[in-house]
């Protein structure tokens, strides 16, 4: 897609976000809603990296790698989604249902009248699988969580230290376990109590929003297509799509970048922002502009996780709920897409939904028919008429998220780099949030304003964080 808005070219900072993941188009989102002159590199035929799509060639259905999901302390993901027109094609669910190994759900909803966090109380309460002694010491391990010094808690992996504020293995399974493996992609044998406490605090108990979901109710895919490209060409950022950058380097004379792409000119820039995969750069960048970015040296030492999603089709919905969180089960979430068509013939109709199982470091890799089986057996126990889909297909993104260990915020680099003109963005960036479309997100606005700052403009495109109610303040910190 090209943009037609050329004409105020000259008077405008030129600008090359290579990569159009999520924290490469907010980065172009942000420049060119402040007037850069944008233009986005993305390697693939499909915006989005990791949160994307891909085309089921057979048929010319869109699918979406993996569910997404955004929650409401995804300030920045939700006010991208409305600065580009898209908010819209998001859904929000204020109530999870958990499902135990009996087929029993629990409903998990927030009390409007209660404030943060008592919020939650009630709703916990209700969640009978867990004993009430059980209950009441997870309430007295949150708040030691809180408590911890940032360096104690940047230090210290959460499994162990669950273990010593003697929580047992089935509340570590039941309700650690299912919420922090999710929302952090990693084991909590690996990720860090300041992760955890991250997700648990902002993500559950500071405010009354912060535990919405925000699910996409189109593949999307869709979405950067008729939604966010579409508003980033009209404020004239330049898109190249299947354009994968090979180098970027300085130019001999008159500052500034040159950027050369695959069997394509060189093209010269300003500024570069840099939103590829962290294990990438080293590959992209001129090894002597490497070796001005000193914070780029330990980016390889970031472990990553896999997430995998089953993709299953019925021939009638096999649950009403929208969702599920099931409880003592490989399968971590059902998540119900609607009424489709079987991809098997692009002509069945068919009811939707996809299985996801974060941190699958266990499945038997490259065996999706036995992947296939433990996860259908699974669902039937819950739903016998699950036990036969019409059609089923596994996919495994390996280096899924970046893997949030004790030390890890010691490596994140930051947006801005040494290099006048250069900066980096991407989940991997140093942006304080785990591996998220939030943490990307903020990577690109943080990049935007890096980089206007280097033009005397101190501009705030970050939005802020959702505020901590006074009694959230005064229990957990
Ligand atoms: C299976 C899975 C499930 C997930 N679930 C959730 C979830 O539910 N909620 C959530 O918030 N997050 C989730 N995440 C994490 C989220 O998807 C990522 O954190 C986020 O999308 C990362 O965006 P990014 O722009 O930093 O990186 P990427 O998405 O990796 O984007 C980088 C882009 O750069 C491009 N690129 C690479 N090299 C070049 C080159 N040389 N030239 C040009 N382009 C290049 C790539 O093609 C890609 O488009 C999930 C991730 C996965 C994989």
């Amino acid at each position: 897609m090209k943009s037609g808005k050329r004409s105020e070219a000259a008077h405008r900072p030129s600008v090359a976000v290579v990569g159009g993941g999520l924290a490469g188009l907010a980065a172009a989102e942000a420049l060119s809603r402040s007037g850069m002159l944008v233009t986005l590199l993305e390697s693939r035929r499909y915006l989005g990296g990791r949160a994307g799509s891909f085309k089921e060639e057979a048929t010319g259905q869109l699918f979406d790698h993996c569910q997404h999901v955004a929650m409401g302390c995804c300030t920045n993901f939700l006010d991208f989604c409305e600065q580009t027109g898209v908010a819209a094609y998001f859904r929000r669910e204020r109530r999870l249902h958990f499902i135990d190994a009996q087929g029993k759900t629990y409903p998990f909803a927030p009390v409007e009248a209660l404030p943060a966090p008592l919020h939650l109380v009630p709703a916990f309460w209700r969640q009978s699988y867990l004993t009430m002694g059980e209950r009441l010491g997870i309430g007295t391990a949150l708040r030691r969580m809180a408590r911890l010094s940032e360096e104690q808690a940047e230090s210290l992996c959460v499994g162990p230290w669950l273990r010593m504020q003697k929580q047992s293995a089935d509340v570590i399974r039941r309700f650690w376990e299912i919420i922090l493996v999710s929302a952090l992609g990693d084991s909590i044998e690996k990720t860090s109590v300041a992760a955890a406490r991250k997700v648990m605090i902002d993500g559950f108990l500071a405010h009354h929003h912060a535990a919405d979901l925000h699910l996409p109710a189109a593949p999307l895919g869709q979405i950067y297509e008729e939604g966010i490209a579409r508003s980033l060409f009209d404020r004239g950022v330049r898109i190249e799509m299947e354009s994968p950058v090979d180098e970027v380097f300085r130019k001999s004379v008159g500052g500034g970048f040159s950027v050369s792409v695959k069997d394509e000119a060189t093209l010269q820039f300003e500024n570069v922002v840099l939103a590829i995969p962290g294990r990438r750069v080293k590959a992209v960048l001129s090894p002597r502009l490497f070796e001005k970015v000193p914070d780029l040296a330990r980016v390889d030492q970031i472990n990553h996780a896999p997430i995998t999603s089953v993709h299953l089709w019925f021939e009638k919905p096999i649950t009403d709920l929208p969702h599920a969180v099931l409880l003592d089960r490989t399968s971590q979430w059902l998540f119900a897409h609607g009424a489709a068509t079987s991809p098997h013939d692009g002509q069945s109709a068919a009811y939707y939904y996809q299985v996801v199982i974060s941190a699958s470091h266990d499945l038997p890799s490259g065996d999706q028919a036995a992947i296939i089986a433990a996860v259908t057996r699974e669902l039937a126990e819950l739903w016998p008429i699950a036990a036969s889909p019409l059609f089923a297909r596994v996919l495994t993104q390996k280096a899924a998220v970046f893997s949030a260990v004790p030390g890890l915020e010691a490596i994140r680099p930051p947006q801005s780099t040494p290099v006048t003109g250069l900066f980096l963005a991407g989940d991997w960036t140093k942006t304080g949030w785990p591996a998220t479309m939030e943490g990307a997100i903020r990577s690109g606005r943080l990049a935007a304003e890096a980089l206007l700052r280097r033009y005397g403009r101190e501009e705030k495109l970050v939005t802020p964080d959702l505020p901590h109610t006074w009694l959230c303040r005064k229990l957990f910190r």
